[in-house]
């Protein structure tokens, strides 16, 4: 961009200066044009009256005779005529060239008896022609210009000549006021009519000094010394094409007696004073054919300059404009490029992070779902285990529950025995009656026994692993039963009261079974030593959840022993009463219900455990209700020591 523009500037400021050097000279050119027939108009405004007055009864009567009277009259009568065309002399001169009447007869400076023969415009009008000449008056010293015309008395020979002299200097002056530089050269090539009053009667063609000093002497331009034009660079243009100059300009104030007589002293003082001070000009040239004149339009260069100056500047800004934009949207176009660029490799750099993370994801799932297998092989193989330890402490309770069963089964035994033997006794004495009695009695102690034996092969059936809705009150009535059934010491005072329509919980019969009978057991045992063992149970709804709380009045829990209450093989029983199962094997059953178990001493003395369970199916909003409570029933709220068994702590 900069280095084009050095480049822009100059193309735009040739292109500019030849439009404008275009427009220059073609305005000039129409200006001239202007000028010349403002000229030629001036000129021509007196022209008709030397022809007209040469055939005028007065002059040629005054060329023919030239009596006295003759010349009073026609004085009087050029006068009137000069006054009312404004022209500034006016007179008539005999064969010889001598002034016979002039309309300036009157003044100081009149031309009455003054011989002119010497000027061009007479030896013109003698030679039969009309005759126009500028110059300096030689009676007035002011510069006019002259045309003549012959008197011809009859059409014969030569007998004198009319002349009018127009002075141009109101021409002069209108220029002068116009701001522009013009100046009008004579057939020698000086200055006669200027706009600029300081280069008027200067010598612009450069008259040899051969013919200086008859120039000099005919005073055709007064006393002025003929100064060269202060042409400081450059030429004027020979022909009508544009031409380039410099001029020195002068500092000095315009002379205000340009239209009067400048003595020679006064000009040379004026030319001392002027200081050199060069300006350059574009310059226009035109010629008046009849006059051999030449007119030169001076147009201020600077203006051109400026006007340069400014293209060129207006060039520059566009270019920069033009190349700033073009930059700014290549910046715009790369910056696009590089956005886009970025978000390519931001999205390919996604992807492979995806790619990568998916991967991560893969093998973790994969990970986890080994971990998953595992934990699952893991689990059958704890339910497995559970399963057998449920079956062991079941086969344990079994094993503790035989003295009393044998117990049991050998009362009635020995009892059927005796109704047998008695009722044989009977039947050979032929009391029929008695023996039947006692053949009922058998059958009622049969169907005693038959009953404690079902019991014994429900329980030792190996539970099933699913849960699913259960009825508590079931699996309840039957430990109950299989414990009275048993002679259970502690559950002769059992207070218990079955409620109805209970909500089903999530469970599985047989676990839940064994959970009560563990439970209920170890309350029974508790109390066993009591002078009065009771054993309580209470059944409540709180939320989505049963609570069955079972309380006994025993001795209670050592504060010490509540922590590991539910540990496998903890236990306080002596060698052979207990294995210290019982609980680690309800809090697992609790746990694969979802459920909860604990243990706390309530404040009369005993202990209670709290199973609580999930309701399979919500009953719908009601508010926690004891169903069925003991008189005795443990007080839940205020305990003093609690052991929670709960999933979170395995
Ligand atoms: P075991 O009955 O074989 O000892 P358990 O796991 O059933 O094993 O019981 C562990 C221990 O918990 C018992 O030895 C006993 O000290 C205590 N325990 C259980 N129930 C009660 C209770 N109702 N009152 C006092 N202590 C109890």
């Amino acid at each position: 961009m900069l280095i084009l523009l050095p480049v822009t500037v100059w193309l735009t400021t040739e292109l500019w200066r030849e439009t404008r050097l275009v427009e220059i000279t073609e305005d000039g050119r129409n200006k001239l044009e202007l000028y010349q027939s403002n000229l030629q108009g001036a000129i021509k405004e007196h022209e008709y009256l030397p022809i007209t007055l040469a055939s005028d009864k007065r002059i040629l009567d005054l060329a023919q005779r030239a009596s006295p009277a003759d010349a009073a009259a026609v004085n009087i009568y050029l006068e009137k005529l000069a006054d009312d065309s404004g022209a500034s002399d006016i007179y008539f001169m005999d064969r010889n060239g001598t002034t016979i009447a002039a309309s300036n007869w009157n003044s100081d400076a009149s031309f009455v008896g003054r011989n002119f023969a010497f000027r061009p415009y007479f030896k013109q009008a003698e030679a039969g022609l009309t005759g126009h000449y500028f110059a300096f008056g030689i009676t007035s010293n002011v510069p006019g210009y002259y045309i003549s015309h012959p008197v011809r008395p009859n059409g014969a020979d030569f007998e004198g000549a009319m002349v009018v002299k127009t002075h141009l200097e109101t021409l002069v002056q209108r220029w002068a006021r116009g701001n522009e530089n013009v100046l009008v050269t004579d057939e020698n090539g000086i200055v006669i009519i200027t706009s600029r009053p300081e280069w008027r009667f200067r010598d612009l063609a450069g008259i040899p000094p051969s013919i200086r000093p008859e120039l000099m002497a005919s005073r055709k331009y007064g006393n002025y010394p003929l100064d060269p034009m202060p042409v400081h660079q450059g030429a004027w243009p020979d022909d009508d094409t544009l031409g380039i100059l410099s001029l020195a300009s002068s500092e000095t104030a315009p002379s205000e007696g340009l239209i009067s007589d400048a003595p020679a002293n006064k000009n040379a003082q004026h030319t001392e004073k002027t200081k050199s001070n060069p300006k350059p000009y574009l310059v226009t040239r035109s010629t008046l054919p009849r006059q051999g004149w030449k007119i030169y339009l001076l147009t201020d260069k600077a203006v051109l300059d400026q006007s340069i100056l400014t293209a060129g500047f207006i060039g520059g800004a566009m270019h920069i404009i033009v190349m700033g934009t073009i930059f700014v949207l290549l910046q715009r176009r790369r910056a696009m490029l590089e956005q886009i660029e970025i978000r390519d490799w931001s999205q390919r750099e996604l992807e492979r992070q995806v790619r990568l993370r998916t991967a991560d994801l893969m093998s973790t799932n994969l990970r986890l779902a080994e971990e998953i297998s595992e934990r699952r092989r893991t689990e059958d193989a704890l339910r497995t285990a559970q399963a057998e330890l449920v079956q062991a402490g079941k086969l344990a309770a079994l094993g503790q529950m035989s003295a009393g069963i044998a117990h049991e089964i050998n009362q009635p035994l020995t009892a059927i025995r005796s109704y047998a033997d008695n009722a044989l006794k009977f039947i050979s004495r032929g009391n029929n009656e008695t023996a039947s009695r006692n053949l009922g009695r058998i059958s009622e102690l049969t169907e005693r026994m038959g009953r404690i034996t079902n019991h014994l092969k429900t329980f030792a059936r190996r539970p099933k692993h699913d849960t699913h809705p259960v009825d508590i009150t079931e699996p309840l009535q039957k430990v109950i039963d299989l414990l009275r059934e048993t002679g259970r010491a502690g559950l002769a005072e059992l207070d218990y009261q079955a409620v109805e329509n209970l909500p089903l919980v999530t469970a599985e019969e047989n676990q839940l079974e064994q959970v009560f009978l563990n439970i209920l057991s170890n309350a029974a045992d508790a109390c066993r030593d009591e002078e009065c063992p009771t054993v309580g149970i209470a059944i409540a709804e709180k939320g989505n959840r049963i609570l069955v709380k079972i309380s006994d009045n025993g001795p209670g829990i050592l504060p010490e022993n509540l922590p590991q209450l539910f540990d496998p093989f903890f236990t306080t029983k002596p060698f052979g009463d207990g294995l210290g199962l019982g609980l680690s094997i309800c809090y697992g059953i609790m746990r694969s219900f979802g459920g909860t178990i604990r243990a706390e001493n309530r404040p009369a003395g005993g202990a209670c455990f709290t199973i609580e369970l999930r309701c399979a199916q919500r009953t719908g909003g009601k508010t926690p209700t004891s169903i069925s409570t003991a008189p005795d029933t443990p007080d839940t709220t205020g305990t003093e020591t609690t052991a929670i068994a709960s999933g979170e702590r395995i």
